[in-house]
């Protein structure tokens, strides 16, 4: 197994998130990155620098993402600082609802635009972080598709929550989605399995109406938890997407039995779906002691999870969520592991 990461994913450094009615310490933070390589050097898995075409890449990102929101993502944070009486993070409090989506003219007004909620905060470095998150998923695909064996991205930020024009739940580009339109656009029949205790919302959106990409979703029920208003089992695809989407909502605090059982249900869809190049959206936060405590799986039942995603296709190891515990290194190594067989 081969793995790609740019430093660059470390210089967005968000200072907070909102929880309690108050600014908290972010759990999305720098040191994630150390803990997922130490986890990589348990397995002795060699980290690469992800050497992809600049122009490819490019073009990628801007088939998959509006153009008004990238650049957002880009200049945003500069228009913020220029302008007084800001702080470190640019973060607005008026976003738009069912009940109003207009673009407007002013600056605050568009970041209430595109950031689809208050933990997609946009601070120094946030574009080049998340550019450099979409290299490695780029490269990782990359690797997979020339037959290189599964290859893992580690990216941060994650990607999951980014719609094709909104950031959202601490995602700016849509990384997991990348790789899939990477290998998709060499016609392969792609799916994405997002194993994330939230619900990939982005790339469920970004593929909401594609045939080609089934996306897969198993997550803690959004009936609690979020992404709250999207992940439901009635949301299904649309269009010539219809039947392409498939979520599993799981109750809070399950355990591995549950997995388990909606490990079967995905895979046998992913099966029927006729699935040439298989992407994981590895988020590491159904572990029972990350900091956000909502699922029950234990470090060995990653393990399990990593060797029931083992499929005879080209697989690509997106990193999405999974917060600082002592744990995390060695979460990611069990999925690895497992997976590697
Ligand atoms: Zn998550």
């Amino acid at each position: 197994m081969i793995a790609y990461y740019h430093p660059d994913s470390a210089r967005h450094k968000p200072l907070h998130r909102i929880a309690g009615g108050e600014l908290r310490p972010t759990f999305e933070t720098v040191a994630r990155i150390e803990l997922l390589q130490q986890g990589l050097q348990e397995l002795n898995i060699p980290l690469a620098m992800p050497d992809v075409d600049a122009a490819r890449l490019g073009h990628l990102i801007s088939a998959q993402h509006d153009a008004g929101y990238l650049g957002f993502l880009e200049q945003g944070f500069a228009t913020w600082q220029a302008m007084p009486g800001t702080g470190p993070e640019l973060r607005t409090s008026v976003h738009t609802s069912r009940h109003m989506t207009r673009l407007p003219e002013d600056f605050l007004g568009r970041a209430g635009y595109y950031q689809a909620d208050s933990s997609s905060v946009l601070v120094e470095g946030t574009w080049e972080a998340a550019r450099a998150s979409a290299m490695a998923a780029l490269a990782a695909a990359e690797a997979a598709l020339a037959g290189r064996g599964p290859a893992y991205a580690l990216c941060r930020p994650p990607g999951h929550h980014a719609y094709s024009d909104q950031a959202g739940g601490f995602c700016y580009l849509n990384n997991a989605a990348l790789a899939a339109n990477a290998a998709a656009a060499q016609g392969a029949r792609v799916a994405v399995l997002d194993v994330d205790v939230h619900h990939g919302n982005g790339t469920q959106q970004i593929f909401y109406s594609r045939p080609d990409v089934l996306t897969v979703s198993l997550h803690g029920d959004p009936a609690w938890l979020y992404p709250y208003h999207a992940g439901y089992a009635d949301e299904t695809g649309t269009g010539a997407g219809a039947g392409a989407n498939l979520n599993l909502p799981l109750p809070l605090h399950s355990g591995f039995a549950a997995y388990a059982e909606a490990m079967q249900l995905a895979l046998a869809r992913i099966r029927a779906h006729g699935t040439e190049v298989l992407v994981i959206a590895l988020g590491l936060d159904a572990y029972a002691g990350d900091p956000f405590a909502c699922m029950g799986l234990r470090i060995e039942d990653f393990a399990r999870l990593g060797a029931a995603c083992r499929l005879p296709l080209p697989t690509i190891v997106v990193q999405e969520g999974g917060y600082p515990s002592p744990d995390l290194g060695r979460l990611l190594a069990a999925f690895l592991g497992g997976l590697a067989g």
